[in-house]
């Protein structure tokens, strides 16, 4: 993770939306014709791959900014959800909005992304909670994808929450495994699935029911693990063969150990826990003495991460986990794209991938975690089409 390979005087040679050549500029500007309008100068900039986001809950109406002001007053996370706040807010307002509502609030966060410099973001549903409202949030994430300039990646994620007209936990489990994920993967709306599998929300035997029965119907686990308390959902993530694990700001150090042995993915979120106010976060210098591949998110939802910025993600990764500047890059690029299975295609500059190529305007990679709280992106190539060119001048416009 500490190996950027940087090319200085670098050149980057895009045709039919793919990276055809990329290198030193004279040798490439030898074996590759070159009409001088198709030339985007970025000289004394850095140019590299879009950010990829492993991890967001893109798709949701309403805000909580009401619960933003309670928790800064001292209200805890888990007292607002008790009194019928927090996620089951976003589920009420979410239940309540029309697929076009969602499409529309969901194109405005991704405009933003897009602006940031993300390329392809993983969106999750979780927000609905029955059949017809999580069928309803992954149609949306599928409309995105086709109308929008970002990729999105879905993940059903039925048991994010305990819906409060159910009683009975069991009886909810029973209906994700038994209705919503065959629904799910018989109109193939999602390629994983997550679960929050935490204290209070779904154990450690209700996460493996649901994991083994996605398995089963071709959809690859994923897992909310060990946020709050250290449940062993690392574990969990291991013995399931999860794709990637998110959050594990808990995590033991065996489930750490037998991830990275297992070959999943930490996907880590500081968004969160800055936004929580904790003071502890994952951490990271263990999982990478490891060997665990370490992959970031902005975990984007109304609640706990409300920020579509990549670039924030990078430099609180710094700041609270001590990850480097490099290890940022890799987690957010080529790493991101593993934890959701497209590194085949994205995620780094090499022949064949997609060109999904963004310019900053810094002198160099350290500064993309080091100046924080702006806007560091100039042009966003997606699929080798400009569609963002920022002008610090002249604000946004969109190409
Ligand atoms: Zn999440």
């Amino acid at each position: 993770m500490k190996e950027l390979a940087v090319v200085s005087d670098g050149a980057v040679a895009v045709r039919d939306g793919k990276i055809v050549a990329v290198g030193d500029t004279r040798e490439l500007e030898s074996i590759v014709e070159v009409r001088d309008r198709d030339v985007i100068d970025a000289t004394g900039k850095v140019v590299m791959p879009g950010f990829v986001d492993a991890h967001t809950h893109l798709v949701f109406a309403g805000s909580r900014e009401q619960e933003f002001e309670l928790r800064l007053q001292g209200a805890k996370w888990t007292e607002i959800l008790k009194q019928g706040g927090g996620i089951l807010n976003t589920v009420r307002a979410t239940r309540n909005a029309s697929i076009e509502t969602l499409v529309r609030l969901g194109s405005a966060a991704l405009d933003r992304m897009l602006s940031y410099g993300t390329t392809t973001v993983e969106a999750k549903s979780g927000y609905g909670l029955t059949l017809r409202d999580e069928i309803k949030i992954l149609e949306a994430i599928a409309i995105l994808d086709r109308q929008h300039a970002i990729d999105l990646v879905p993940t059903f994620v039925g048991a994010h929450a305990i819906p409060p007209e159910f009683r009975n936990k069991d009886d909810y489990v029973a209906l994700v495994i038994n209705e919503m994920i065959p629904k799910v993967a018989e109109r193939g709306l999602a390629e994983f699935c997550d679960i929050t599998c935490e204290d209070g929300v779904f154990c450690i035997e209700q996460s493996r029911r649901i994991l083994e029965a996605a398995k089963q119907h071709g959809l690859r686990p994923k897992i909310h693990a060990d946020e709050i308390v250290p449940l062993g959902g690392a574990e969990l993530a291991a013995e399931v063969g999860a794709i990637s694990a998110g959050h594990l700001i808990q995590a033991s150090d065996r489930g750490i150990r037998e991830m990275a042995k297992a070959g999943v993915i930490g996907t880590l979120l500081p968004g969160t826990a800055f936004c929580l106010m904790v003071s502890k976060y994952p951490d990271a210098r263990t999982m990478i003495q490891h060997g665990l591949p370490i992959a970031l998110g902005t975990d984007f939802n109304p609640g706990t991460s409300v920020t579509e910025s990549m670039q924030m993600i990078l430099t609180l990764s710094c700041l609270q986990m001590k990850m480097t500047p490099a290890e940022t890059i890799v987690a957010a690029t080529i790493n991101a794209a593993h934890a959701i299975n497209r590194a085949h295609e994205i995620g780094s500059l090499e022949v064949g991938k997609k060109a999904d190529v963004i310019v900053l305007d810094v002198p160099n990679y350290k500064h993309i975690p080091y100046h924080f709280g702006v806007n560091l992106v100039e042009k966003v190539i997606k699929d080798g089409r400009v569609v963002v060119a920022r002008n610090p001048n002249a604000g946004i416009c969109y190409g």
